[in-house]
């Protein structure tokens, strides 16, 4: 018998079934390891605790369940946080309130149990981060769901959290960015403003058209061709010294989007959502992405069209620089521009 995670003793005492075990073990495959040669990030290593529901266990001895309604349907919510160093030495978790705050409004948009305050959540991310001693962390919080075969509701869910180092999502030079052929999941066929697993499948697609034709990242429009956002990064564009960035509606409203704009109120940066079109963005002056892992970065060009404005003389750098003291607490007057 063994304790799976989901807490239910199993009968392992006869042969495996064919075709492998019953669950998905990653302790035994090559522990960590993300398939993408560009940023062999390792996610945990045989050390490395997690939380779930509750627990403090080993990342490489948890083992999940391979009839869940998440993998076969997607059907799961998660969060992106970070984790810094402060400028005092301490650890703080960024915006942890309004990031657990949103996974508690997706898991309800989902309609998936959801059984923690922000408080405990918040609580037990610093443990997973003191436990794997860890200051700048990239924070992966998860709700999902049981073996069920159905599209039936669950009167259950699972909740894990994970965490890592993470490099800048999006590297830290300039992208070069490609319009993609896909446009964001139009919000009348899914909770556009809920943090779903299964909406990132258009994201993937969107990426990999992006980098299979040699540039860094997509750009997608929304249902009706106006500029939404990255595959997980919002975006902002500049001209004459105002920014402007795409409406809440058809896109995951960020919380660094939300940042971004707080500093433009801080530093007296003119800055308008609403509705533009590619049109738009191809007699910008500069443009940059912003989101949780992305943090702030500038782009080159998009399409064929190459930003006039260097990126150190933009407004978007200036807000690179703040958004990056505002997230170690540093005092704004270091590195003003
Ligand atoms: N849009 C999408 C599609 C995303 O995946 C993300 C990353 N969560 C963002 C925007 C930025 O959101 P945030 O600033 O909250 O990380």
């Amino acid at each position: 018998m063994v304790l799976t995670a989901h807490n239910k003793l199993i009968d392992t005492s006869g042969p495996p079934p064919k075709g492998g075990s019953l669950f998905f073990d990653p302790g035994r495959r090559r522990p960590g390891r993300q398939n993408n040669i560009e940023s062999m990030a390792t996610y945990y290593n045989e050390h490395t605790v997690l939380w779930l529901d509750g627990r403090f266990q080993k990342a490489a001895e948890t083992k999940t369940d391979l009839y869940g309604q998440s993998l076969h349907y997607g059907y799961a919510v998660f969060e992106g946080i970070r984790s810094y160093r402060t400028a005092a030495g301490s650890t703080r978790i960024f915006k942890a309130w309004e990031h657990f705050e949103r996974l508690r409004r997706s898991a309800e948009a989902l309609n998936m149990p959801y059984r923690y305050s922000t408080k405990e959540m918040i609580g037990a991310s610093y443990e997973v981060l003191e436990r794997n001693k860890l200051q700048d962390a990239y924070i992966r919080p998860v709700v999902y769901g049981p073996a069920n075969m159905s599209f039936n509701p669950n009167t259950e869910s699972f909740t894990v959290i994970e965490a890592w180092e993470m490099a800048p999502f999006l590297g830290e030079k300039l992208l070069r960015v490609m319009t993609s052929s896909f446009q964001r999941p139009n919000p009348k066929a899914f909770r556009i403003e809920a943090k779903a697993a299964g909406h990132y499948v258009n994201s993937i697609m969107a990426s990999h058209e992006a980098k299979g034709k040699g540039f860094d990242e997509a750009l997608l429009t929304d249902m009706n061709g106006y500029i939404a956002e990255g595959p997980g990064a919002n975006m902002f564009f500049e001209k004459d010294g105002r920014l402007y960035t795409p409406a809440t509606g058809n896109i995951l409203p960020g919380i660094t989007r939300a940042t971004v704009l707080e500093i433009c109120k801080e530093e007296g940066i003119p800055v308008e959502e609403g509705r533009y079109t590619p049109e738009d963005l191809r007699t910008a002056d500069a443009a940059f992405f912003c989101g949780t892992a992305a943090e702030v970065i500038g782009w080159k060009s998009v399409d064929a069209y190459e930003f006039p404005l260097p990126w150190q003389e933009t407004r978007g750098r200036r807000i690179q620089l703040a958004y990056k003291d505002k997230v170690i607490e540093q005092q704004r007057t270091l590195s003003t521009i």
